[in-house]
This record gives C-alpha cells, sequence and structure tokens, in this order.
C-alpha cells in the first residue's frame, strides 16, 4: 500500500482526525460500506457515535478526489457547533441556512465550487430549492458530489415522533443523483418508520445496520417520591456538584419554581420552556452548552438535538409519557461514553396525572387504550424490581446480553452490537435494582384491605362506582388514624378502620399507586375522589397476586457499591485522578474556557474533559507523547500543543 492509500484509509482518518484508536461496535462496517460507495440506513442509540459514520467516509472520498459530501439535517441550532468541532479538527466544513448573511452565504457557495470543501450541512428546505439543486448537478457533472448524509432521518416519517414536511421532498436526491451514495442515520426509529424511512428515501438497496440500543454508562435510577426537592437537591449536590445535567419537570410552572429554588440553593439553574421568549431560551441553551456545570431545568421542549457530549445526569421530577420518551430523554446523558446518571423519583400523583391526561385528551378510544398501555408499561419498569435496563431494552425488543464483568462495558468498549438470548434473571450490575437490590413484600392482602375500604367509602353504605375520598383519607382509615375528617363521616366506625395499621404510610401509598397504575382504582375529579373499577373484583377476590418493592426509608438512589469509587457517587472523567492532576485538569479546564471563548465554541468541541483528564493524569512530556491520548488529532496537536505543555508546567 502506498502512503497516499493509507492517508486515506478509514482507520488513518479515525487516528489523524479525530484523534481517536478504533472504531466503536459497527462503525468501522458501516464506514467501510458508505466510503465503498453503499447506501445504509443506520439506527444508533443516542451517544452511540452516530457522526462519525459520515464524517469518516467524507473524509475519505473527498480526500480520493470525489468532493463534497452534503450532510442534511433539520437542527439549524447546531450547525454552527458542528461545523467549528469539523474545522477544529482540520476538516474544511460549512454550512447554508437562515441564519447566514449573503456575503456569507456567497463564500460558502464560492467554497463549494471550488470543490476545496469537504461537508457542507443543509437544512433541507434550503437544500431542495432550485438554486441549489442546480449548484450540485453542476458538482455533480464535474464528479464532485461524494455523498448525502440524512441526519435525524426519522423526519421523513409520519409515524415517527418528529414528522418534517420538508424531508419528503429528500426522495428527489436519488431521482436526481442516483450514482451518488446515501446514509440514513436515526436513533429512534421502530418497525413501521424504519420501513417507512426505506420507503420515503428510496432506500431499497441500502444495507441496515441495527445498532444495540443499550448505554452501558448510563446508570438508571428510579425512587419513590418523598420529598421531591430534597431528594434532587441531593443527587444534584452529592453526585454531581459541578457538573451539567437536565432537570426534566412536566409544566412550565413548575420548571420556573424548580429553577429559582435550586439558584437559591446555590446551583447554577436556567429555565426553559416554550414558554419564554426566543431569545431568552436561545439564551439559557448557548450557556448550558458553553459553561461548565449549568443545571438546565426544562420542560421537554429542551432536548432535541442537544448534543452534549458530558451532561451527566438528567433527572426526572414528573413521570413522562412512555418508556419511548423516558428512553430519549435520559438517552442525553453521557454521551461521551463516560459514566452518567438517569434519575427519575415518581410518585402516586404522577400515576394520576398521567391517567387523567390520557382520559381527558380528545383523542379517540382506541388511542387512548394504546397510550394507557405505554403508560403501564413505564410504570411496570418504575415499580419493577428486577433489572431495569434489561426491561428497558426487552421493551425495544432486545435481549440485553450479560456480559462477563459488568463493570467492563462503562469505560471499555461497549458491548453495543452484541445480543445473546435468555435474559431472564440476567443483572447489568449498572442500575439501582442491580446494584442495591430491594426487598419486596407480598401486597396481595393489602390490595384487598385497600379495596374493600374504597368500597366501604362509597356514598350508599358500600358499592361500586366514585366515592368522595381521596388517598389521604384511605390511609389515615386503614392505619386507624381517628383525625376529624376521619370522625366527621363516621370512618372509625368501619369494619375497615385500623385493618391495617401493621403497614407504614409509604407503603400504603405504594399499594395505591400499584392499584391505580393497574387500573383497579379509578381517581376522579379536582380532588382525585377514589372509586372502584370492574376489575377491582379479581383482586378483591385475592385472584391478581401483587407484589411490590419495599420503599426505602432513605431514598437517596444508589448508596454502595458503585461501579467505581466504592462511595456511591458517580464517577466522572477526572474521579480518579489524585490531588495534583485534579490541579492540572482544573488549569487545563480554565485554558480550554478561554480557547472556546476565543472561538466562539462549546468547550467539549475543543477538548472532551476525558481527554483532559487523561492529560492530567498521563502528564506527556512532549508532542509525541500528547499526540497519543485519545481526542487529539493532528490539527488540534499542532495548533494546541505546544500551550498545553506549558499549562501543564513541560
Ligand atoms: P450520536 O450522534 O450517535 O448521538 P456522536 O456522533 O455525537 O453520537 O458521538 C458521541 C460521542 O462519542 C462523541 O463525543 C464522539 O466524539 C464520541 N465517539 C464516537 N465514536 C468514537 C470512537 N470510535 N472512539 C472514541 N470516541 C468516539
Ligand atoms: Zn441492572
Amino acid at each position: 500500500m502506498n502512503p497516499a492509500d493509507s492517508a486515506a484509509s478509514p482507520l488513518h482518518v479515525l487516528n489523524e482526525v479525530f484523534g481517536y484508536t478504533a472504531f466503536r461496535g459497527m462503525q468501522g462496517d458501516i464506514v467501510e460500506h458508505v466510503t465503498a460507495g453503499g447506501d445504509a440506513l443506520v439506527l444508533m442509540p443516542t451517544g452511540g457515535g452516530k457522526s462519525l459514520c459520515y464524517q469518516v467516509p467524507a473524509i475519505v472520498r473527498h480526500r480520493t478526489g470525489r468532493g463534497v459530501a452534503v450532510v442534511v439535517s433539520p437542527l439549524i441550532a447546531l450547525m454552527h457547533d458542528q461545523v467549528g468541532a469539523l474545522e477544529e479538527a482540520g476538516v474544511h466544513a460549512a454550512f447554508l441556512n437562515s441564519t447566514l448573511t449573503s456575503d456569507e452565504t456567497q463564500n460558502v457557495e464560492r467554497e463549494l465550487r471550488s470543490g476545496r470543501l469537504v461537508m457542507l450541512y443543509a437544512a433541507p428546505e434550503r437544500l431542495l430549492t432550485p438554486r441549489f439543486l442546480a449548484m450540485l448537478d453542476s458538482l455533480n457533472e464535474r464528479g464532485l458530489l461524494s455523498l448525502f448524509a440524512i441526519d435525524e432521518a426519522h423526519c421523513v416519517s409520519q409515524w415517527g415522533h418528529d414528522f418534517r414536511a420538508e424531508y419528503l421532498g429528500l426522495s428527489q436526491l436519488h431521482e436526481r443523483f442516483p450514482a451518488v451514495p446515501r446514509v440514513a442515520l436515526t436513533a429512534t426509529a421502530d418497525d413501521i418508520t424504519r420501513a417507512d424511512i426505506v420507503q420515503r428515501l428510496a432506500l431499497d438497496d441500502a444495507r441496515i445496520f441495527v445498532a444495540s440500543f443499550d448505554r452501558p454508562n448510563i446508570r438508571y435510577t428510579i425512587v419513590e417520591k418523598d420529598n421531591p426537592r430534597a431528594q434532587l437537591l441531593r443527587l444534584v449536590r452529592d453526585e454531581h456538584e459541578g457538573e451539567a445535567g437536565i432537570v426534566y419537570c412536566g409544566t412550565r410552572k413548575k420548571v420556573e419554581e424548580t429553577a429559582v429554588w435550586l439558584a437559591d440553593e446555590g446551583i447554577t439553574a436556567l429555565p426553559y420552556h416554550a414558554g419564554l421568549d426566543a431569545s431568552v431560551r436561545q439564551k439559557h441553551q448557548d450557556r448550558f452548552l458553553r459553561e461548565d456545570a449549568i443545571v438546565m431545568v426544562a420542560t421537554i421542549a429542551f432536548g432535541m438535538g442537544i448534543d452534549k457530549p458530558d451532561v451527566r445526569f438528567v433527572a426526572h421530577l414528573d413521570l413522562p409519557k412512555n418508556i419511548e420518551s423516558y428512553y430519549q430523554e435520559t438517552g442525553r446523558a453521557g454521551r461521551d461514553g463516560e459514566p452518567a446518571e438517569a434519575w427519575m423519583t415518581y410518585g402516586l400523583a404522577d400515576v394520576v396525572n398521567q391517567r387523567r391526561m390520557i382520559d381527558e385528551s380528545p383523542a379517540g378510544e382506541e388511542f387512548k387504550q394504546v397510550q394507557r398501555g405505554k403508560l403501564e408499561a413505564l410504570l411496570a419498569l418504575a415499580e419493577s424490581h428486577d433489572c431495569r435496563r434489561v426491561r428497558l431494552l426487552s421493551y425495544f425488543g432486545e435481549t440485553y446480553a450479560a456480559t462477563a464483568d459488568p463493570g467492563r462495558s462503562v469505560r471499555g468498549e461497549p458491548p453495543w452490537a452484541a445480543a445473546t438470548e435468555g435474559s431472564v434473571g440476567v443483572r447489568c450490575g449498572n442500575c439501582d435494582n442491580c446494584l442495591n437490590p430491594p426487598d419486596t413484600w407480598d401486597a396481595t392482602e393489602a390490595a384487598r384491605k385497600a379495596l374493600s375500604c374504597i368500597y366501604r367509602f362509597s356514598q350508599h353504605g358500600g358499592g361500586f362506582g366514585p366515592t368522595r375520598f381521596g388517598a389521604g383519607q384511605l390511609i389515615d382509615v386503614l392505619r386507624g388514624k381517628r383525625t376529624d375528617k376521619v370522625a366527621q363521616y363516621g370512618h372509625d366506625k368501619l369494619s375497615t378502620f385500623g385493618i391495617g395499621a401493621d403497614l407504614s404510610d409509604a407503603q400504603w401509598r405504594g399499594v395505591l399507586r400499584q392499584l391505580v397504575a393497574l387500573g383497579h382504582v379509578a381517581t376522579e375529579g379536582e380532588y382525585n375522589t377514589l372509586g372502584l373499577m370492574p376489575s377491582s373484583r379479581a383482586v378483591l377476590k385475592g385472584e391478581v397476586p401483587i407484589v411490590l418493592r419495599m420503599p426505602r426509608e432513605a431514598t437517596r438512589g444508589v448508596r454502595k457499591r458503585a461501579v467505581r469509587g466504592g462511595d456511591g457517587k458517580v464517577p466522572a472523567a477526572a474521579a480518579d485522578l489524585d490531588a495534583e492532576a485534579q490541579q492540572r485538569f482544573a488549569a487545563l479546564k480554565a485554558w480550554r474556557g478561554e480557547v472556546a471563548r476565543e472561538h466562539n465554541l462549546p468547550a467539549y468541541v475543543v477538548f472532551h474533559d476525558a481527554t483532559l483528564a487523561e492529560m492530567a493524569r498521563r502528564m506527556p512530556a512532549d508532542l509525541a507523547e500528547l499526540g497519543e491520548i485519545s481526542g487529539v488529532g493532528a490539527r488540534k496537536l499542532e495548533a494546541y500543543g505546544t500551550e498545553i505543555l506549558g499549562v501543564l508546567g513541560r
């Protein structure tokens, strides 16, 4: 092989440009296939490393004289940073969208025509203008159109969660440029959506790559709600001090209140929701991306296309709609592959609210039934006492493959593409239930007691149907508390008064939550009054076994047996550095902050935390040693190497 060949080999490009030593999981196969001119559909979870699947082929093909790769993306807000990251790595890239002035646009077009450009990012509406298509025609005639990458490809499908009409026009690409290879990528697509993407983008000859959806570096923790603010504060302050995170809330009001409260507690927290001014939203998003350790308190309006790699935790203060949403939202944690945490707190009120939202929505009964089924699956995940990861993946039709050493995948090569049969009883070793298996108790008898008490609440001396009483009254009566309200309604005379004194408040709430979740108890009206359902009969008869998690007294997520560290703290990139290395790490971060500000880019575009931590740990003696560190490509070594050695005192 002559040197020119090797400079254009995918592995060489990975190493030289991005500073990485090896492809992850399926990346290598995808890159090879696309580089050779094949079409591909790539399904990979968020953080799986989709970008390299088209960036490396684009660079290789450019180096072999095939011209520019066009990257289609709906996320205009991100193009600036994506292009900035490529330019930092020494790859000539540009974007075309509505934020450019006409001068800037002309510059980009000139670079495009010249054939110098390696990658061009464009939104679909821009790409499909007659003017732009004509430019592509002329490039194509000169053999300088190397590749189309269609990011967020699920946007083409009406079945997907984020349909964009502009994406439909992308089928033209195949008709107009049949010889130009295309790679479509997405993190979310069930079977119907997948088939739809293939059909609408005319990807019939494409090879389909489906990576495992496991995110081994994310630790899942779900706790019962018990003073959620205190629980959240513990998470943010004790486990993730000085780290970036997202806190999802169900309403705008709660977003505002939580952000103010966190700020009062001394945490740099910002609100984000669709009700804020566009300029405020933009400002908060920019700060989140560019500064260290911002906690974004947000509705689900925040997050789509946020590719900040070092989000260390995603917290849910309210229940998401279903497992799909939960997985997508939590997937924004730890894209860099470093340990990250997905934490959720939920309680009876969440269950009641979500059910009510479905019941009161204007949708048809059939649709509501599907929504209820999805909610139940999420609740089953929340209440489960076995491995959360096994459940999550099986929901997406995947069998979790246990690794010989469960902690291994946290830092090393994750088993992205692996799958074996039989995950019953398999434990991932990186979720709350695996790390700290909960005790369970048989709540069948307790459920019968609760239902029979609700039966007696009914106005006409017992019966099915609605009552005028809610959870508080029920639990007081069961536990035999003679409150004013209990006495007022003569509930202390009921045969069920005090029959549940042996269980705690928290246990009763758990029983009720489960009964509501499973649809055995209805909650109605402003006061969430309780009522029996037809299906309550079977539970009353003891025909439905109910096994519950024992509520934890200390509701802090996981205390013991962390994968690394042993103190329950999720280890971040720099956690295992000694004191001196920590100082070097801090100095490097300060230096990086200045560079990022100068270049108007987020800090992680300059170097990831993990790369800086490795520099602080290894103390490279010279440029050659520095260049060996993962994430240090040739261009960055040249641009920053001497400065970095200076910061390290070399
Ligand atoms: P996705 O688009 O699938 O969410 P990205 O392409 O943003 O994921 O990649 C996630 C992170 O993983 C990025 O920070 C990227 O630099 C890193 N990464 C991707 N591939 C590799 C690799 N082969 N070696 C090391 N890091 C990688
Ligand atoms: Zn587990």
